[in-house]
Order: structure tokens, then C-alpha cells, then sequence
């Protein structure tokens, strides 16, 4: 079967977005390889009608702008942003626990995940490992992705425990430590993990200050269903929308004002942090752009009534097993197209003004789409879109992709859904 070139771009993403680290760095490979220019905060920029830039910021969050050829101060922007992270299990600062023969390491859970799919995965580590340099200021920062399997989390036998189908509680600290290796004749040994860190870096394991380490599924995404609908795949929240708003701010966009995409990282443990969306960075960015293209405050703050924020993360897709966990009207079919969330918590930004320029845009794209809402008795879920906009506060909508097994290991989404969002996107920086 053919597949859209959009959901195997999203398929080489994913192997590649193993940490916000390394998404990051996939993003700012494309950027780089398609012509935008680095820029960083301590400079001053010189920023030109037409020219196309980014911004990294603390190594888990980038930005990409490109400035209309026909910029005039006081032009709106048009941000898109999403979110680099995902959750998982993070290796806790002197990991190493030797228990009757067994390696294992000490982990902690990051974000909301379902931690019983964390189960019989083959496992690996990636992140980012902090070495001691000659200078105290500047420490050595290194990426690093093991990349092959070295850690797995077994279930236990149900002859073990015969209620296991009656649903298991598991422990975040007793219950998910991963196995990773066996002790042999070193057992007592306490710096396996570091000094096999070390081996993986080239560097002595005394070099090893610090790391943001974390565990991921190694396994490959691939296409399910008779007719291959659908597309099963870890961290599909929310490589779909970083996938979707890149290639759009890579593709010809308006004339006029500046285009900007967002990569934030924290959103699983609530935004509030330096490279997050509840961070004053964005604000800072879009004034700094602004003053670089000669505009003043004044400017600045007036552009920002013309301008809208989408907010892309995936939403919930209705699951046939659980048709009573959604509402009665308003439901997300996988397949169905993009989802556009609303919440009068605003726990996803609902301003209806920015959700019919939303409808009118897939409309004139011929783009399928469905609003989604919560049940009013349920748990909702939520996002950034909405704390983004109370830093900057522009009319704001939050889109993306339905998913079934939100937060799992491996999710589920609509095969088709991909290009849909994708092409939102790329009219949202293009038409006038
Ligand atoms: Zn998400």
C-alpha cells in the first residue's frame, strides 16, 4: 500500500525524538539544512524582510521564525507551538541498585504515563550527560542515545499473582526499577551505570557531573488495521504535531508579518519552567524579533491584537471498547481529522473567534476536522495552548491529531490524520 509522505516523515521523526533533547536536535537539523540562520539571545540581531531564523533555548526548546518579504512594523505574528516531551521514566543521580544477582537502576516517572506499558519493552537511554571541563562556568554538555535495547521492566508471572487481570497497582519506586544486567562475580560492584556511561561517552567515569537521563521504547512504529488505517507508535504525543508544525514553518509562507513555530519542553509536568510554554520567553522572543526589524514597543504591542497562537497537541480519540468516556456530541474519530479542543475550564483554549478562523481555514482547504470536548463528569486533559496565551495574550486554539492510548508507550492514531494536520498548518503561515 502507498503511504503519505507526511506520516512516514512523522515515522523518522519519532526514531529520532528519543528525548526533548534529541527533538530538539532533529528540528534544528531540518531548520539548518533548509537555510535558517542560528540566533541566540545574548546577541544582537540583524533580522531582514524575508530571512528565516531559530533559536535554541536550554537545549529542550527551540524557536524558528520567517519574516515576511513584505514586513511592515506592526504586522501580526502567526505562532504555532507544541511540545518536545513526553512521558517516561527518567535515571535518577546514582542509579546503581545490586539486588540478588540482578543490575538494576533507580528510576523516577516523568509526566502522566500508563507505567503498566512500560512492561516487557525493550528499553534504552538517551539524554543528555554533563562533563567536567576546564572552565567552572561552562561545563561540557553531551547528547548521547545508547540507541540499542539495555534495560527491560518484566512483568511479573500471573502464577505469581493469580488477580493480575483484576487490574495491578504498580509502585513508581519498587515496582519499575529495570533490569540491567547481572552482577555475576562483581555483585557489590556500585558505579556499573556510570562506568558504562563513560564507555558510551569515550570519557573517564570521574568526568560524569550530572545527567538528564531518561528511558525510552526502542521499538519501530508500523501501519495496523486490514487496510492499514492506522499508524501504532511510541511518542506519538506530540512528535505528530512538532512534525506538523516544522513542516510548515519549512514551506513558503505569507508575505507579510512573521511566521513563528514554538518547541516547548515541560508541557507533561505543566509548562511552568524556563523553556516551557508558562515561561516569559515567547513574550521576550517576539519583542526581541520585533525591535530587530526596527519596530518599537508601541508596534509591539499592537501587533499583538492581530495575532493568534495555535496550540498543537494531540487530543482524544473515542475508543469503541469505552464509548461512555465520551462526550455524547462532540467526539474525535480516529481517521475523522484534525480535533479542535475545547474546554469552558479552558483547560485547552476556547475562544470561538479563533476556532471559526480555524473551520474556515480547513474548509477552504477541504481538510476534515471535529471538534472535541470533554465528558462533563469526566477527567479532562489539558495543555498548553492556554498557559502560552496568558504570557502572550493572543486569541489562541488548540488543535491536533486524536490518539487512542494517550500517554501509553505505544499510542494509536489515524494513518491519515498526519497529512490533515500537516496541511492545517501550512496554510495557517500562508494564506493572507
Ligand atoms: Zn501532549
Amino acid at each position: 500500500m502507498e503511504h503519505l509522505r507526511e506520516t512516514e516523515e512523522l515515522r523518522q521523526l519519532i526514531r529520532e525524538s528519543v528525548t526533548p533533547f534529541h527533538t530538539v536536535a532533529a528540528v534544528e537539523r531540518r531548520l539548518a539544512e533548509a537555510g535558517f540562520a542560528q540566533l541566540a539571545l545574548r546577541d544582537s540581531w540583524k533580522l531582514e524582510a524575508g530571512g528565516r531564523y531559530y533559536m535554541k533555548h536550554h537545549g529542550s526548546s527551540i524557536f524558528a521564525f520567517a519574516v515576511g518579504a513584505h514586513y511592515r512594523p506592526g504586522d501580526s505574528f502567526r505562532m504555532a507551538a507544541a511540545h518536545t516531551d513526553f512521558p517516561a521514566l527518567r535515571i535518577k543521580p546514582s542509579p546503581e541498585v545490586s539486588r540478588e544477582g540482578y543490575r538494576q537502576l533507580n528510576v523516577e516517572v516523568y509526566g502522566g504515563a500508563i507505567l503498566n506499558t512500560w512492561l516487557d519493552r525493550p528499553l534504552s537511554v538517551a539524554g543528555r550527560v554533563v562533563l567536567r571541563s576546564g572552565e567552572v562556568f561552562r561545563p561540557e554538555v553531551r547528547l548521547l542515545d545508547v540507541g540499542r535495547p539495555v534495560l527491560t521492566i518484566p512483568n511479573l508471572a500471573i502464577h505469581l499473582n493469580k488477580e493480575v487481570n483484576k487490574g495491578v497497582e504498580l509502585n513508581r519506586q519498587t515496582d519499575m526499577e529495570p533490569l540491567a544486567g547481572l552482577c555475576g562475580e562483581n555483585a557489590g560492584e556500585e558505579r556499573f551505570f556510570l562506568d558504562f556511561l563513560a564507555g558510551e561517552l569515550g570519557v573517564p567515569a570521574g568526568d560524569i557531573l550530572d545527567f538528564e537521563l531518561g528511558l525510552y521504547n526502542t521499538e519501530d512504529s508500523c501501519y495496523v488495521g486490514l487496510g492499514e488505517e492506522f499508524l501504532s507508535a511510541p511518542r506519538l504525543d506530540n512528535v505528530t504535531s512538532v512534525q506538523a508544525v516544522l513542516s510548515a514553518i519549512l514551506s513558503p509562507g505569507r508575505e507579510e508579518g512573521v511566521n513563528l513555530a514554538a518547541f516547548f519542553d515541560h508541557e507533561e509536568i505543566g509548562s511552568r519552567t524556563k523553556q516551557g510554554a508558562g515561561s516569559n520567553l515567547m513574550n521576550m522572543l517576539v519583542e526581541k524579533i520585533l525591535l530587530s526589524l526596527g519596530a518599537g514597543r508601541e508596534q509591539f504591542l499592537r501587533g499583538m491584537e492581530d495575532s493568534l497562537l495555535l496550540s498543537v497537541d494531540v487530543g482524544h480519540g473515542l475508543h469503541p471498547n469505552y464509548v461512555k468516556k465520551n462526550d455524547p456530541t462532540n467526539k474525535g474519530i480516529l481517521g475523522g481529522g484534525i480535533a479542535v479542543k475545547e474546554a469552558a475550564s479552558q483547560s485547552y483554549a476556547t475562544d470561538s473567534e479563533a476556532i471559526g478562523i480555524v473551520q474556515q481555514l480547513c474548509e477552504s482547504q477541504g481538510l476534515p476536522y471535529q471538534k472535541f470536548v470533554n465528558r462533563s463528569d469526566g477527567t479532562s486533559g489539558s495543555t498548553l495552548g492556554s498557559i502560552a496565551s496568558a504570557m502572550l495574550p493572543v486569541r489562541t486554539v488548540d488543535i491536533g491529531v486524536p490518539l487512542l492510548a494517550m500517554h501509553s508507550a505505544r499510542e494509536l492514531m489515524g494513518a491519515q490524520d498526519q497529512r490533515s494536520l500537516t496541511e492545517l498548518v501550512k496554510a495557517y503561515y500562508r494564506i493572507g
